[in-house]
């Protein structure tokens, strides 16, 4: 009897679940294909980690072929899914064409940096979704506070020294909270009592508090430490226009700037939306197997589907990384049992809590809904980073303590430029190479 064939699409939470439980249930009975177009996982809750330089990028990258050896991981961008035809045409590294066959197909695509029309904003704001967009930032702030030093007049070097964010959900005010915390100690470096401009960051939201989306009281401790750091927190308010040297608040402020941190949140993968297949708000729409209706075959999980959310009848499960890790699993377990293993299962998941890292010592966290803040916080969210994390976790453990006791390394590498992570791309974890094709959103 020949083998099925199984294709997940996307390795980050969703994907890389989902391809590691079927390669346990299913062993010998079914070939597991992995197409992404990295060869490594990225675990993006500890991005701003990396921007901020207490991360080596390699850090918070896991090995596909090192943690999933019975998988085939095929490097590439999904283009298209041949959903009669049951192939899933694709786009490799070097521009090469393929194409792959399934009985079982998983969507697991993730998602981008969601864009607002405003003027200016994908021509000078940044995004930050992918490994290119963290090294890119890493540098940019290294350069900016190197740059201030030297400036001949006080506007520039003000202007150099003056960071701002505009969302402040976890990854906006992450940013905002290590950013602060980084230019900090590279302006101390600098002798500032000679420069005489301490640098400035500033964090733009247009909700009313601080980490929206978030129970209270994580807003009151995040907004707090921002505080004490000296961030700018500003809420109720928009950006209205970027440009190449500002950054014009709807409040009427025009904040002299190079820096724009572009953090409002995400949006589902546009590729979902040409498989045509229902959408909801851009998301795959999928019962509550994970299953698109219609196509027993197909299955969709993590940022990309829209998953009823049966604790919340009539709502569908956010977008976070503990809900797209655990339904890649159901997702993994509901396809082997499509094959013959096991039973479906619907996906069910009580929130367990969330973890802001605020650097420093200091986070804000609910674990189970008790409310932390301080040192016991930093500590709980360092051990669930290190917990959730499918590998590479002495690496991380070890830059921590290097952090705690030498300073951060301030060298600017120059290997992502600017114009190398646009702001509207469909591919934040691929930088942009001149003269290659790039398929955009
Ligand atoms: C900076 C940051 C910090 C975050 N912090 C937290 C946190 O602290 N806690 C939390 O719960 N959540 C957090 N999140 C959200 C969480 O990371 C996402 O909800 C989670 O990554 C979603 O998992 P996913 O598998 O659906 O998508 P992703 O993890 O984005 O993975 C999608 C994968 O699909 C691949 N892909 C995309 N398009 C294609 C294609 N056409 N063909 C093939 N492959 C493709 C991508 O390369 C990627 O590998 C954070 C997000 C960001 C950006």
């Amino acid at each position: 009897m020949s083998r099925s064939r199984v294709v997940v699409v996307g390795a980050g939470f969703a994907g890389f679940q989902a391809a590691r439980t079927l390669s346990r249930n299913l062993r010998d009975k079914a070939e597991v294909i992995l197409l992404n177009p990295t060869d490594y996982f990225l675990y993006l809750p500890l991005l701003p980690q990396v921007a901020a330089g207490i991360l080596e990028p390699r850090r918070v990258t896991v090995s596909l072929p090192g943690a999933l050896p019975r998988v085939r991981l095929v490097l590439g961008q999904a283009t298209e899914v041949d959903l009669a035809g049951r192939q899933v045409h694709y786009e490799g590294p070097e521009g090469d064409a393929g194409r792959l066959e399934y009985d079982r197909l998983v969507l697991a695509v993730g998602s981008v940096n969601k864009l607002l029309p405003v003027p200016g904003i994908t021509e000078h704001a940044h995004g930050f979704r992918g490994l290119p967009e963290a090294l890119y930032l890493r540098d940019h702030l290294t350069r900016q506070m190197e740059l201030s030093a030297s400036a001949d007049s006080a506007e520039e070097r003000t202007a150099r020294r003056t960071f701002v964010v505009v969302g402040a959900g976890y990854t906006g005010t992450e940013v905002a909270a290590q950013g602060a915390l980084f230019t900090r100690a590279l302006a101390d470096r600098q002798r500032v009592g000679h420069i005489g401009v301490r640098p400035r960051w500033i964090l733009v939201d247009i909700a009313d508090r601080v980490l929206p989306e978030l129970d209270r009281r994580l807003s009151d401790t995040a907004d707090r430490v921002l505080r004490e750091r000296g961030v700018e927190v500003r809420t109720n308010t928009s950006v209205k226009e970027a440009t190449a040297t500002g950054a014009l608040l709807d409040d009427g402020d025009d904040i002299a700037t190079r820096t724009l941190v572009w953090c409002v949140g995400v949006r589902p993968d546009p590729f979902v939306s040409e498989v045509g297949l229902p959408v909801e708000r851009g998301r795959l729409v999928v019962d509550s197997r994970l299953t698109v209706p219609g196509h027993p075959e197909v299955f969709a999980c993590g940022d990309a589907a829209a998953v009823p959310d049966v604790t919340r009848p009539g709502e569908y499960t956010p977008m976070t990384a503990q809900h797209a890790s655990r339904q890649g699993r159901t997702a993994g377990h509901n396809v082997a049992a499509s094959l013959g293993r096991g039973v479906p299962q619907a996906y069910v998941h009580h929130d367990l809590g969330f973890a802001v890292d605020l650097g420093g010592v200091k986070a804000a966290a609910n674990p189970l809904g008790v409310a932390l803040s301080g040192p016991i916080a930093g500590a709980v969210t360092r051990g669930y980073h290190l917990a959730a994390m499918p590998g590479n976790r002495v690496r991380v453990a070890a830059d921590w303590l290097l952090d705690a006791v030498l300073p951060r390394q301030a060298v600017q590498l120059g290997l992502v430029r600017s114009g190398s992570v646009p702001l509207d791309t469909a591919s934040p974890e691929l930088a942009r190479v001149p003269g290659v094709p790039f398929k955009e959103s």
